[in-house]
């Protein structure tokens, strides 16, 4: 029998490194999944429909709401931002994990709905708010006017911190990525993920009664 895939929700502040190890992970199992989230937020340029997001216009999102579409939603920096339910469930019932980088509030959603027991949440801290507003300049994609907004929006997001089961301090990305690995290997091999275990063991019982 096939596990149930479990919803690895990563969160942190822009800047923190949560979007290369998202990215890293993909590369690391191919039968991991990516959360593509609904965002009434404009495209970045590279940013392509339907693999960083699904572009859509505000009443388009709100049909999505309104049509129980959305696993959770959450207005972020004055945009919303929603992660679409259908290929959640898909996942599960494939046996493939589903990894989220949603912020706080999305993921306080997720784990009190009732796919709360399937999550594994991790929240990613930058080394210093030195180097979060190094990495965020360094991005050259947005205005001093937005990464000032984004400042104060990290010391927010990062309050949360506690609310998740692990936390990883980015102070080094290889490093930090063999720790991510490291959670969602031990996190798999947990006992309830582990649907074939009774029939494993009751074979084993079979051979010392043939003994
Ligand atoms: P960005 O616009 O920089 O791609 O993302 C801004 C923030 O929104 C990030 O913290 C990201 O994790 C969060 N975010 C992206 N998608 C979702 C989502 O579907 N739900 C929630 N709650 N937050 C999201």
């Amino acid at each position: 029998m096939a596990r149930k895939g479990l919803l690895l929700i990563l969160s942190s502040p822009s800047g923190a490194g949560k979007s290369t190890l998202t990215r890293r992970l993909m590369g690391w199992d191919a039968t991991m999944r990516f959360s593509v989230s609904a965002t009434t937020r404009a495209p970045r340029p590279g940013e392509v429909d339907g693999r960083e997001y699904y572009f859509r216009s505000r009443a388009e999102f709100e049909a999505m709401v309104d049509a129980g579409q959305m696993l959770e939603h959450a207005e972020v920096f004055g945009n919303f931002y929603g992660t679409p339910r259908g290929p959640v469930e898909a996942n599960m019932a494939e046996g493939c994990d589903t990894v989220f980088d949603i912020d706080w509030q999305g993921g306080q959603q997720i784990r009190n709905s009732a796919l709360g027991r399937d999550v594994v949440s991790i929240f990613v801290l930058p080394p210093s708010i030195a180097e979060l507003d190094r990495r965020l300049r360094g991005r050259g994609q947005d205005s001093d006017e937005v990464i000032a907004g984004r400042m104060a929006k990290s010391r927010d997001e990062i309050s949360h911190w506690a609310e998740y089961d692990y936390v990883l301090v980015n102070d080094d990305l290889d490093a930090t990525f063999t720790r991510l690995t490291t959670i969602l290997e031990a996190e798999r091999l947990r006992r309830d993920r582990q649907p074939g275990l009774s029939d494993f063991v009751r074979g084993l019982n079979r051979e010392f009664d043939a003994r």
